[in-house]
């Protein structure tokens, strides 16, 4: 078994949709960024990659290509998914925080969950979705950035 880390921060901007976990979140600012900026994702896609030492998300999917502008991060995870199998690997767990100060994100956290299983092919059971504040603290939790954390388990197919 190995395990992997993943972490990312995008600004909280306006004319941006929120996206998170492949949720389109109702709320006045968007995260920025040059795909859809899907802050949850991206955390988990590095965790991915981590655990079997493939490198992070912006060296498969650098945001100075074209192609990946404004790019369902869904897709990317999917991509991510085949990548590991091929090199033999099945996904444990994957176990996620986000930290927003605003929205309120707890009416969502399902919604997020099965998009996540889906793009996965992992039962609802094997994916974790925490949401917390920042207590008003830092970037975040004064409400400029949204930040996710990710653990994901892989093992042997
Ligand atoms: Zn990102």
């Amino acid at each position: 078994m190995r395990i992997g880390i993943g972490y990312d921060i995008h600004k909280l901007t306006e004319n941006r949709d929120l996206i998170l976990g492949g949720v389109k979140i109702p709320f006045e600012l968007g995260l920025l960024g040059h795909s859809d900026a899907d802050v949850l994702v991206h955390s988990i896609i590095d965790a991915i990659l981590g655990s079997v030492a493939m490198r992070d998300i912006g060296y498969h999917f650098p945001d100075t290509n074209e192609k990946y502008k404004n790019a369902n991060s869904l897709k990317l995870l999917e991509k991510t998914c085949k990548m590991i199998k091929e090199k033999g690997y099945k996904i444990i767990n994957i176990d996620t925080n986000i930290i927003c100060q605003k929205p309120k994100l707890s009416g969502y956290i399902e919604e997020m969950r099965k998009n996540i299983s889906k793009t996965t092919n992992l039962e609802l059971n094997q994916i974790s979705i925490k949401a917390k504040t920042n207590e008003n603290q830092d970037s975040t939790g004064q409400g400029h950035s949204i930040t996710a954390q990710a653990v994901v388990l892989v093992d042997f197919i």
